[in-house]
C-alpha cells in the first residue's frame, strides 16, 4: 500500500470554498501550476509567502509517494502596470526608466527571484515557462477564442467578450463576482476604451509606436495579454484539465477568473479540479505593500538593516516564522513574533540535530509500553495534520512535543538512562521527525547565527588579518581569508576597512 493511500490529503478547495478530498486525475501524479513572479523587481517577502506555501504542497504530495509535475511560470511581459489592461507594460517599463534591454530587466530580476527562492530553501518548479518563450501558443488561442465567438478584435487589440461566455457558463464561478454588478459597477466605459464592456479582457494588445516589446500577428505588431500566458503554458504542460492550480489570493480576482474563462471557453473543459490560495502577509496589522515602505526585501530581513526591524532574522527562521500559521490565513509580521520565531526555532533545530547524532542507547528488552504508544501517536499526527490542507502550524506543534521527549532523553543519556522502546518505535520516531523537519517542511539545520563564542574567535583572526595587511604580509592575509572560507566561513570588506563574517 502507498503511503499516499494510506494518508489521503484533504484540501480547501477555492472553487467551493469547501475542504475536499483530493482524487488525483491520474493515480499516483499530481499536476499542479503556479502563478509565477513577473520579474521586473526584486521579490519581496510577501512574494516569497505564496512560494513557501506551494514548496509545502509539492514536498507534502512528493513526500507521500506522488509523482508531481509542478508547473511555475515567469511572466516577462503582458503584465501591465494597471492590472485592467491599461497603464505600460511593467517590464516594458522598467526597462525604459533603467536604460535596459527588456531581457536584461527579465535575466537580472530572474537571477535575483531564483536567489531567493535557494535562500528559504523553496524547491524550483519542474518546469519554468516564460510568457515569452509561449507568444505562438498565446497568439494561437487567441484566434480559436475568436473563431468560436468569444473574442473580438478592435484596431489591432483582441478583447475576451465576457458577456458571450457568460450566457453559456459562469463568470464569476471562483471569485463569487456577479457580473451584472461587475458591468455596471465603476467608471463608465470613456470613449477611448475600445473594450464592448468594462468586464473584457485584453488577449492581446497593439503595440503603440513607443513600445519595445512586440511580436507579429494577424493583427498587426503587439503583445499578450497577462491572463492568456498561464492559460496556454498550464495546459500546455499539464493538459486541458490537471489536479491544481495555485496562487496568491490578490490573484483569484480578475486573473484567476479570467484564467477558467478563457481555458473552459477554448477547450470546453473546466480546466482545473482544485484551486488553491494562500493569504497575504501583513506588517504589523497592515497588508505589505511597496507604496506602504512597509515591505521586506529578504536581504533587509537578514541583515536587519531595515526602519521596522529591531535586527536581522536568518532565512530559516523567517521560514519556521510563515509555516507557523495556515497557508489560508494571514499571516502578520512584526519583531516579537520574529523573536519568538528564532527562539522556537532553535529549540527544534537543536533537537534535530540530537536525534541525529546523540542518541543511541536503545534498550530494545524492556519496553514502556506507554511511552510507546505515546511516540507511535505523535508519529501518526505529523501526517494527520499535514494531510489535512497541508497544516503546518499543527504539524509543528506536534515536532515541539516530539523535540521535548529528545531533550529528555538527551539530559537522561548523559546519566547513562536507556531508552526502553523497541528500536522499531525508535527509529519510526526518529525518522519521523527528522523527514517531516527537513523534507516536508524543508527546514533546514542552522548555524547559531548569534554565537558569542565563534563571533569572538573570528574577530581575532580578522583582526590578525588586518595586521598582516598592515605588514604588507599578504599571504597570510589571504591564508586567513581562504583557510576561513574553506570552513564555511566567508569574510566581508566593508566601504569603511571593517570586515565581517557570514556563515555559507
Ligand atoms: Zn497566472
Amino acid at each position: 500500500m502507498k503511503l499516499y493511500d494510506q494518508h489521503p490529503i484533504s484540501l480547501t478547495n477555492s472553487l467551493s470554498g469547501k475542504k475536499e478530498l483530493f482524487k488525483p486525475i491520474t493515480e499516483g501524479y499530481v499536476g499542479m501550476y503556479v502563478c509565477g513572479p513577473t520579474v521586473y523587481n526584486n521579490v519581496h517577502l510577501g512574494n516569497t509567502r505564496t512560494f513557501l506555501t506551494f514548496d509545502i504542497v509539492s514536498r507534502y504530495f512528493r513526500f507521500l509517494g506522488y509523482k508531481v509535475r509542478y508547473v511555475r511560470n515567469i511572466t516577462d511581459v503582458g503584465h501591465l502596470t494597471d492590472d485592467a489592461d491599461a497603464g505600460e507594460d511593467k517590464i516594458g517599463k522598467k526597462a525604459r526608466l533603467e536604460q535596459l534591454e527588456p531581457m536584461e530587466v527579465v535575466k537580472r530580476y530572474t537571477e535575483d527571484f531564483h536567489g531567493v527562492m535557494r535562500l528559504f530553501n523553496i524547491l524550483p518548479p519542474s518546469i519554468e515557462p516564460s510568457a515569452t518563450a509561449h507568444i505562438i501558443e498565446q497568439i494561437e488561442i487567441t484566434k480559436k477564442l475568436i473563431d468560436l465567438g468569444l473574442a473580438y478584435e478592435v484596431n489591432g487589440s483582441v478583447y475576451f467578450d465576457v458577456k458571450k461566455y457568460n450566457q453559456s457558463h459562469h463568470y464569476g464561478i471562483l471569485s463569487g463576482r456577479n457580473i451584472e454588478e461587475l458591468m455596471e459597477s465603476g467608471r463608465d466605459l470613456d470613449s477611448q476604451d475600445e473594450k464592448r464592456e468594462k468586464v473584457d479582457f485584453a488577449l492581446w494588445k497593439k503595440a503603440a509606436e513607443e513600445h519595445i516589446m512586440r511580436w507579429p500577428s494577424p493583427w498587426g505588431n503587439g503583445f499578450p495579454g497577462w491572463h492568456i500566458e498561464c492559460t496556454v503554458m498550464s495546459t500546455k504542460y499539464l493538459g486541458e484539465t490537471f489536479d491544481i492550480h495555485g496562487g496568491g489570493m490578490d490573484l483569484k480576482f480578475p486573473h484567476h477568473e479570467c484564467e477558467i474563462a478563457q481555458a473552459t471557453g477554448a477547450n470546453g473543459k473546466v480546466p482545473v479540479n482544485y484551486w488553491l490560495h494562500s493569504n497575504m502577509l501583513t506588517v504589523n496589522g497592515q497588508k505589505m505593500s511597496k507604496s506602504l515602505g512597509n515591505s521586506f526585501l529578504p536581504a533587509e530581513l537578514l541583515s536587519g538593516n531595515h526602519p521596522l526591524l529591531d535586527k536581522g532574522y536568518s532565512a530559516m527562521t523567517t521560514r519556521f516564522f510563515m509555516l507557523q500559521s495556515h497557508y489560508s490565513s494571514t499571516l502578520d509580521f512584526s519583531n516579537e513574533a520574529l523573536q519568538a520565531a528564532e527562539k522556537a526555532y532553535q529549540r527544534l533545530s537543536s533537537a534535530l540535530k540530537v536525534i541525529k547524532t546523540e542518541l543511541n542507547k536503545v534498550n530494545d528488552s524492556v519496553h514502556d509500553e506507554n511511552l510507546e504508544k505515546h511516540l507511535n501517536t505523535l508519529c501518526d499526527q505529523c501526517y494527520k495534520c499535514m494531510s489535512d490542507d497541508f497544516n503546518t502550524a499543527k504539524t509543528l506543534a506536534v515536532l515541539f512535543e516530539m523535540s521535548s521527549q529528545i531533550n529528555l532523553w538527551k539530559h537522561g543519556s548523559t546519566a547513562s538512562t536507556l531508552i526502553n522502546i523497541s528500536h522499531e518505535t525508535f527509529n519510526r520516531f526518529k525518522e519521523t521527525y527528522i523527514r517531516f523537519m527537513e523534507d516536508v517542511l524543508g527546514l533546514k539545520e542552522e548555524q547559531n547565527q548569534n554565537n558569542n563564542a565563534l563571533d569572538g574567535a573570528i574577530k581575532v583572526l580578522i583582526d590578525l588579518r588586518k595586521k598582516a595587511r598592515t605588514d604588507r604580509n599578504y599571504a597570510l592575509s589571504d591564508k586567513i581569508r581562504d583557510d576561513l572560507k574553506a570552513a564555511g566561513i566567508q569574510l566581508k570588506d566593508g566601504k569603511d576597512g571593517e570586515m565581517s563574517y557570514e556563515l555559507e
